[in-house]
């Protein structure tokens, strides 16, 4: 469990002045960050809580990115709840795979949010066809992605958007799992949650069938999900509504019944679907070790108390004992054509 919920975040900076709590649009947006610790440079991208620049610590010139949140005092619930949940949350993570939140910082009536700064993301990787996806290096990406989010689920946290623009990579090719703006903390299983997590690509079946009762096993499910990605190079799942996207699953993996997965028609959205036999793994990834189907077919799995948790996935021959082992970070870390940097990240948004 986390440590002391209900305590302020350490690292928060207030300015004079300033109130936290109401934003107003400042002339500040354009000019150095607040007392001047922090330079703000181009704009990375921008996600649904708000614009993140990249920026620098001015004393040590270290790298950050800078998220400006939205209006928090505007009146539309779920800003302020998910500011204050990623601000909550990540406050008490600390893991190598899991982005670093430097500080927060309050000034001018509006809330930024400052991170160690990643270089690109597991999206722009699978897209980029320069990059060598090779069995080693997928396994290194998986290796880092398991590790943040069983790191997570230690600390009772599901994060509840896994997905590849999700996944960063620093300069020294460490993944970090990112944007804990769905995240939540979660304890008794009979707590009841929203369904509208997870963007819906990524999103495990008992989400799309309106489960209120769910666990870890919905962040497993996107990572079988982000694994099948970065072996085709394409989306596996890519529904374009909820309907379409069960059908895909069911098409991939068989229609469940009550005896593969108990529960399953009582769910509060469910609707029976043409009985299918589901595909093998082995067709749809022809180039695949079969380490690699059986770790996928243990994520991939529809009935999510079947469903490997994140410790079970990281103890898998996959990754244990099949060769090649997982390529290290020196060698996850992308680098640019002229061999200058890296690559850069996307700035297109999928759609939710
Ligand atoms: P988010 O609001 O977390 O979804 O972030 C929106 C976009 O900002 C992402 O898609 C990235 O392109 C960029 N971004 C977010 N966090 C970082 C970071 N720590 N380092 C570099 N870029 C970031």
């Amino acid at each position: 469990m986390l440590h002391n919920p209900g305590r302020l975040p350490f690292n928060v900076t207030y300015f004079a002045g300033t109130a936290c709590g109401e934003i107003a649009e400042s002339k500040a947006d354009d000019a150095l960050m607040p007392a001047s610790d922090y330079k703000r440079h181009e704009l990375l991208g921008e996600g649904t809580f708000g614009k993140v620049y990249k920026g620098e610590v001015v004393a040590t010139g270290r790298a950050v990115a800078i998220k400006k949140l939205l209006k928090v005092s505007s009146r539309k619930e779920g800003v302020e709840l998910a500011t204050l949940r990623e601000i909550m949350l990540l406050q008490e993570l600390v893991h190598e795979n899991v982005i670093e939140l430097v500080e927060v910082l309050c000034a001018h009536g509006g809330i930024s949010l400052v991170f160690e700064y990643c270089v690109t993301d597991l999206e722009a990787i699978v897209k980029d066809r320069d990059v060598l996806l090779d069995a080693a290096r997928i396994k290194g990406y998986m290796l880092g992605t398991l590790r943040g989010v069983a790191y997570c689920h230690d600390c009772w946290v599901l994060h509840r958007d896994l997905k590849p623009g999700n996944l960063l990579l620093s300069a020294e090719g460490v993944v970090k799992v990112a944007d804990f703006g769905l995240a939540r903390c979660y304890g008794s299983p009979e707590r009841k949650y929203t369904g509208q997590v997870v963007t819906r690509w990524y999103r495990a079946p008992e989400l799309l069938f309106g489960a209120k009762f769910y666990g870890r096993s919905v962040d497993l499910w996107s990572a079988g999900a982000i694994l099948a990605e970065l072996l085709l190079r394409v989306p596996f799942l890519p529904g374009n509504s909820d309907i379409e996207q069960l059908s895909r699953v069911f098409t991939a993996r068989g229609t469940p019944t009550e005896a593969t997965w108990p529960g399953v028609s009582s769910l509060p959205d469910y609707i029976p679907f043409q009985p299918q036999p589901g595909r093998p793994l082995r067709e749809l990834f022809s180039a695949a070790s079969d380490e690699t189907l059986s770790l996928l077919d243990g994520l991939l799995t529809l009935d999510p108390g079947a469903r490997l948790t994140a410790r079970a996935a990281l103890a898998h021959p996959y990754f244990v004992t099949e060769a090649p082992p997982p390529a290290p970070p020196a060698e996850l870390a992308p680098r640019a054509k002229d061999g200058s940097g890296a690559l850069a990240m996307h700035q297109e948004q999928k759609p939710r």
